[in-house]
């Protein structure tokens, strides 16, 4: 071989093995996620999702803020002002199509990371209310979650099927607010879209007894046939104080997802160091420990994002 062309084959090698493996450092020194309020689930899974990031890259933050919910979250992401946000799969595929509440505020810039774990839209009374069916919260006053809340809009569309949307007291307020006034008696019940077992709810049931209300098999079968995203879903018993009988419900998918603010690149790496971890993960919330290569790639509703489509690929 002569001393150009072994230059020329040293060159391309060495190109080809950068590009292969991409820079390891970050862009930015911090990153934001909107997650959803302090008695949610997303908010302390944010705040992990920092903890991880903190054991590769020391001088990194991701801050977790506090928001709304998953349509809050999606228009702060469209709008660049957060890198990432949990939410839930079916407002990330209303957002992404134009419908519903994203009628005429079609969101084309965000992309799928991974899907994270299911989430149980959650009825709870107080139990003095008497309260066992989903049409006896007829006339009752009860929290259907924040405006701006994936909850809201599950609130409506099952209580909407079940007959009783527009018969019921309604307060548009989230999870901390919804759990103090219930436990001041202040209202009957609230509504909640979030991953089992709540670790506030759990707080709340040892102060106040609490039910929850089943979504009756024939109402699970109507919302699967006239919604995508919801799936059968039972409450184990004992997920919550004095909860001892299994309930009936349905579930969505809590998703991460990016927006324009994130690069590809960054958008690889944090995939592959969050998602790389699965005992750090795992330890924050049951769920997530039940996350697995193919899970995490699963019932995703917008287009996975490229970085996070390669670090998938090269996952062992
Ligand atoms: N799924 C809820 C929402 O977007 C938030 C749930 C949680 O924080 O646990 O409205």
């Amino acid at each position: 071989m002569n001393g150009k062309l072994g230059l020329t084959l040293f060159i391309a090698l060495l190109l080809t093995f950068s590009l292969g493996c991409g820079s390891e450092s970050l862009s930015k020194n911090e990153y934001t996620i909107a997650t959803g309020s302090k008695s949610g689930v997303y908010y302390p899974i944010g705040e992990t999702l920092a903890g991880i990031l903190k054991i590769d890259y020391p001088n990194v933050q991701l801050k977790a803020l506090e928001t709304a919910g998953s349509v809050e979250n999606l228009q702060m992401l469209k709008e660049g002002k957060v890198d990432m946000a949990l939410v839930q799969n079916d407002i990330a595929f209303y957002a992404a199509e134009g419908e519903a509440m994203f009628a005429d505020q079609k969101i084309t810039n965000i992309t799928g990371i991974a899907t994270l774990f299911p989430e149980v839209v959650q009825f709870i009374v107080r139990k003095e209310t008497g309260i066992g069916s989903l049409t006896q919260m007829e006339g009752r006053k009860i929290a259907v979650g924040s405006k701006n809340s994936g909850t809201y809009y599950n609130a409506q569309q099952i209580l909407t099927l079940a007959g009783v949307w527009e018969k019921i007291d309604q307060q548009f307020i989230g999870g901390t607010d919804a759990m103090k006034e219930l436990q001041e008696g202040k209202i009957d019940g609230f509504i909640f879209t979030s991953g089992l077992p709540n670790p506030s709810i759990i707080e709340l049931a040892k102060k106040v007894e609490i039910t929850l209300v089943p979504v009756e098999h024939d109402l699970v079968q109507k919302l699967v046939n006239s919604y995508s995203f919801y799936f059968p879903s039972t409450i184990a018993p004992n997920q919550y104080p004095g909860q001892i009988a299994e309930v009936s419900a349905v579930e969505i998918n809590a998703i991460l997802v990016s927006g324009p603010s994130l690069s590809d690149d960054d958008q690889y790496l944090l995939t592959r160091h969050l998602f790389g971890k699965p005992n750090e993960l795992g330890q924050s919330h049951p769920r997530l420990s039940k996350m697995t290569r193919n899970s995490l790639r699963r019932q995703m509703p917008i287009q996975t994002g490229k970085g996070a489509y390669k670090a998938h690929s090269e996952a062992p």
